[in-house]
């Protein structure tokens, strides 16, 4: 066996999800995420979508090294192969982070407010993670009261979600794209005695609702009655626009959106 291949075999799976798999990083506190084909989109499995993984693993490259660079706190450290990254491990919160610009989704079943209603002011939710219940969305005193964080904690939270909504809202826009809604994970690292919260997971099309610009629902999470964009373009789209594409995948690219 080669030296990749011997070193891939030694390597300890962690735990694999989903859409990822981690394996114990090179140096303590480090973790290798690898992104797969396979996801989910709102707790809902997808079929493996080809290529994916590769472009999911460069857009949150993109998007976390884009956050890190303005002070807003990352696992992210480097991108090691195309389908894998280096991050620093975390203790995660079990907790999903919803940030809503747009009502969608389970805010429109909920609260009937019709799906692209623009939101008075960003809301920031929470969801349990825990999918035999369904991801329920919680408030801040079942966090409290089951020792998920403290007020602190939720305090960094909102201000943490805030600053990723407003970068990755601009982002986005800049690109022709809107924001409607995206999730986040969180984690705690300690620096010495010091405690503090992370935006750990990824941040790619798996965890936001886009929404092109000009109607389309890049995203094609709901029925607007408009030509749905196929859900295997959302990537390359969004890597392409963004000028993360690379070049070996540009190939199976079609970009009908913009010209
Ligand atoms: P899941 O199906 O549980 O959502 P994924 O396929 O998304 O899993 O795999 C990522 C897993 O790794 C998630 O459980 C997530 O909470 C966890 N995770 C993400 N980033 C970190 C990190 N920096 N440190 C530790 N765990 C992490
Ligand atoms: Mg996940």
């Amino acid at each position: 066996m080669g030296y990749i291949g011997d070193r891939m075999a030694r390597r300890k799976k962690v735990y694999e999800g989903k859409a990822k798999i981690l394996y114990e990083g090179p140096e303590p506190g480090t973790l290798i995420q690898y992104f797969k084909d396979d996801g989910q989109v709102d707790a809902k499995p997808q079929g493996a979508v080809e290529g994916k993984g590769v472009l999911n693993n460069r857009l949150s490259e993109f998007f976390m090294s884009g956050l890190n660079s303005i002070g807003v706190p990352t696992h992210f450290i480097k991108r090691l192969n195309m389908r894998e990254q280096m991050v620093r491990m975390a203790e995660m919160m079990p907790l999903e982070v919803v940030v809503r610009n747009y009502a969608a989704g389970g805010m429109t079943e909920r609260l009937g407010i019709p799906l692209g209603t623009a939101l008075p002011r960003p809301i920031v939710e929470y969801y349990f993670k825990d999918e035999k219940l369904g991801n329920p969305l919680v408030s801040e005193e079942h966090i409290v009261a089951f020792g998920w964080g403290n007020q602190q904690d939720l305090d960094d939270i909102i201000a943490l979600a805030l600053r990723v909504n407003d970068f990755m809202t601009g982002v986005m826009l800049g690109v022709g794209v809107r924001l409607a809604d995206f999730r986040l994970e969180v984690g705690r690292v300690w620096e010495g005695e010091f405690m503090r919260l992370i935006v750990a997971d990824e941040i790619s099309p798996d965890s936001c609702r886009l929404w092109d610009i000009r109607g389309l629902d890049l995203s094609e999470r709901e029925d607007q009655g408009r030509d749905p964009v196929p859900l295997a373009e959302v990537y390359t789209e969004l890597a392409r626009r963004l000028g993360v594409l690379p070049s070996n995948v540009t190939h199976t690219t079609k970009p009908t959106l913009i010209n």
